[in-house]
């Protein structure tokens, strides 16, 4: 919605929109005019391709026959926030998507590589499908439950609702900790340190230990790489 706002007030001020402009162009065609963001450009364009490789080695290793056809592309939107994501287009094929703003934030190719293997990830480890199962099975017993309790048609959906929500916080956590670990060999296989990438935690928000925190404490995530690490016998 902000996105559509924010075009509907771009044609408003006369300005138009740039032909190409507010859509997703792949890493390796991403020539930004900012002389500060060129250098950038090139080394996640480097990164990218470290990355790709590595994550569909990693995906082709795994069962599961998922589509291993990674697709790495950048928001062309200035003013996204920083966010880095994983999602499917309409033929199935993976596409992890970074913001100009993520890529900014990132102090080097090992942070930019750590974060992109944590994406890719989630989608060798089939979390997108896995969570929906998750939700559907939480508001499930949740809808029993309430039922069993005598709970009025309107009572049983929310308490579905709740139980939808409770699925998918409890699960995202877990998820995330399976995609930090995986993202530690992709990382460490593209080239990257993982230990150096993982200072990106360093710097975001710490959600702390909360149940309904979508991720996991940052210490509990760092833990999670220098195990992933420690039994890669990168160090003792
Ligand atoms: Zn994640």
């Amino acid at each position: 919605m902000r996105r559509f706002l924010f075009l509907l007030v771009l044609a408003l001020a006369g300005c138009g929109v740039p032909a190409g402009y507010d859509v997703y162009v792949a890493a390796e065609d991403w020539n930004p005019s900012a002389p500060a963001m060129r250098d950038r450009a090139e080394t996640f364009r480097q990164v990218s391709r470290a990355v790709g490789n590595a994550a569909r080695a990693e995906c082709a290793r795994q069962p599961g026959g998922r589509n291993c056809d990674f697709v790495i592309l950048v928001d062309l939107d200035p003013f996204e926030s920083p966010n880095a994501f994983q999602t499917l287009d309409k033929s199935g094929r993976p596409l992890i998507i970074f913001t100009q703003k993520m890529i900014k934030s990132a102090r080097n190719g090992d942070e930019m590589a750590f974060v992109m293997g944590h994406e890719a990830a989630h989608h060798i480890l089939g979390h997108i499908a896995r969570q929906l199962e998750y939700q559907k099975e939480a508001a499930r017993i949740f809808g029993e439950e309430a039922r069993a309790q005598g709970a009025g048609p309107e009572e049983i959906d929310l308490a579905r609702e709740l139980g939808a929500e409770v699925g998918r916080r409890s699960y995202t956590k877990q998820f995330e900790l399976e995609a930090d670990r995986m993202g530690t060999v992709i990382t460490y296989a593209a080239g990257y340190d993982p230990l150096v990438g993982m200072a990106y935690f360093g710097r975001i928000p710490d959600p702390g230990d909360r149940f309904f925190a979508s991720h996991p404490p940052n210490a509990r995530r760092v833990e999670a790489v220098l195990e992933t690490v420690t039994e890669m016998g990168l160090i003792q």
